[in-house]
């Protein structure tokens, strides 16, 4: 909190939560684990971002520089797979360094992700890419043909229906038993205490409660196997193939 000059140096990553993970997220994770925590008990889709931004309003870091070389598309930041972007990112500003990125990862509309849309909401960064001075490259050499975003399914929805949309569109976590190890850490990330480890014959292996959930996906997130599963419901699915 002391430094006078901060470098913000984050790697281009999907993210299931926030569908991108670049100079804004990147700071989230300075943050304690409590507050983060707190920070993913909610089932409004804006909150999460919200608070992304309120972390990263404490002290913004002077400058960034972000790792595009080699990407992770799919199902980010922990189970997706790498993606060859070829970039490096720099510049002063985090949301226009994490627009450059969207475009890298094909968004039309980066202020569209609702982590942008906070940045832009605060007035603390471009509100359209004619506000970014781009050097080095065209907005048109940007988006990487064939890269795989993240199953952010409620940004999709018209603007009027995402209330509802979070709540029809199921994203939630399954466990796979014969990938887990037991090693708990899916429970002791839950932010809402809804992960609890069995006994008896089933001792060690995982067990989510449904009702107190809230779908952060954090246990799928953080789960070290691949074992805690994002299982997407039908509508879920559908929403993904139309955004192929
Ligand atoms: S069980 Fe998983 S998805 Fe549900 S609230 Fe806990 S960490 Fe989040
Ligand atoms: S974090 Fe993954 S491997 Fe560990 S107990 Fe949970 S599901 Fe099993």
């Amino acid at each position: 909190m002391d430094a006078v000059f901060c470098v913000n140096a984050p790697k281009l990553k999907t993210h299931i939560e926030t569908e991108i993970s670049g100079c804004l997220k990147n700071i989230f994770g300075t943050a304690d684990t409590e507050t983060r925590k707190k920070c993913h008990n909610s089932t409004s889709w804006k909150r999460l971002a919200d608070a992304i931004v309120d972390v990263y309003s404490v002290k913004p870091p002077q400058f960034h520089v972000m790792d595009a070389i080699e990407s992770m598309e799919g199902d980010g930041p922990s189970h997706g797979r790498p993606a060859k972007t070829g970039f490096v990112l720099a510049g002063a500003n985090a949301l226009a360094v994490d627009w450059a990125a969207a475009a890298i990862m094909g968004y039309d509309n980066p202020a569209d992700i609702p982590l942008l849309a906070s940045v832009v909401s605060r007035g603390m960064g471009p509100a359209s890419r004619g506000e970014i001075s781009l050097v080095g490259a065209e907005w048109d050499e940007l988006p990487l043909k064939g890269f795989k975003k993240s199953s952010g399914y409620v940004r999709a929805l018209p603007v009027f229906l995402r209330g509802v949309g979070y709540r029809l569109v199921s994203v939630t976590p399954r466990l796979d038993p014969d990938k887990c190890v037991k090693c708990g850490i899916c429970a002791s990330v839950c932010p809402v205490g809804a992960i609890l480890l069995e006994r008896g014959a089933k001792a060690g292996f995982p067990s989510v409660e449904k009702h107190k959930c809230v779908r952060c996906l954090c246990c799928h997130e953080m789960c070290p196997t691949g074992a805690m599963t994002a299982h997407k419901n039908l509508f879920a699915r559908l929403i993904e193939k139309s955004r192929a």
